[in-house]
């Protein structure tokens, strides 16, 4: 079985993109980046999600001699011209502060009236082989960003993000109906394609 790399250390991305491939049908043994302890983090140093998505995907598959997959994903909101966008996960400063970044978005966008607040989730996900091919794939999420937190479940910015057509947030789905419709289960579905294509 083809061996695939997902340039990660998150245990739920793994968990999340081996079940996609599974229920797709493609045959490959998905490995993280803890199979990898040599590899360094790379720096998101990219203006696009796509671009920091490939650094991470031709780093690993350079390193490992293995095709490798990324992602890399963010909200973008239309009142802040699509910021956070790339610095999403440091939108306040340090790296991963979920609560921290939520309130600064809230309060950056207080006085944006009801029906001003469309905001969308992006993922980029990427196959790179060690070879240099690359192929990209992208999912969105349309939604709105409400005024206080509703929900437990998720992370980051699902307790103040209402999809379109929905009236709960992403935090007060089931992950199985949020990955119908999210920005990344878009764009691991579509990888999941893109994987099978390129390496059967
Ligand atoms: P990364 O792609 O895992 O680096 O995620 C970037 C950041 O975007 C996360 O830390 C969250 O702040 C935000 N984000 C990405 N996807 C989601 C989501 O599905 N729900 C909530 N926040 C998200």
């Amino acid at each position: 079985m083809n061996k695939v790399v997902l340039a990660t250390r998150n245990a739920g991305k793994i968990v999340e993109l081996r079940r996609i491939l599974a229920e797709a049908g493609v045959p490959v043994e998905l490995l993280g980046l803890d199979a990898f302890p040599h590899i360094p983090d790379v720096a998101e140093t990219g203006l696009t999600f796509a671009e920091n998505a490939l650094l991470k995907a031709h780093a690993v598959a350079a390193q490992s001699g293995l095709p490798a997959v990324a992602d890399d994903s963010g909200l973008c909101v239309d009142a802040l011209g699509g910021m956070p966008g790339i610095f999403s996960a440091r939108w306040s400063g340090s790296h991963g502060d979920d609560e921290a970044n939520l309130d600064l978005l809230l309060a950056q966008i207080s006085d944006v009236p009801d029906g001003r607040r469309q905001a969308h989730f992006a993922c980029a996900a990427v196959l790179a082989l060690p070879s240099g091919e690359e192929r990209v794939v992208e999912g969105t999420m349309r939604g709105v960003v409400i005024r206080e937190r509703r929900g437990t479940g998720g992370f980051g910015y699902d307790p103040i993000f209402v999809p379109d057509g929905e009236s709960r947030t992403t935090a007060q789905m089931s992950p199985d109906e949020k990955d119908a419709i999210s920005h990344r289960g878009v764009a691991f579905r579509a990888l999941a394609q893109v994987i099978a294509e390129v390496l059967s």
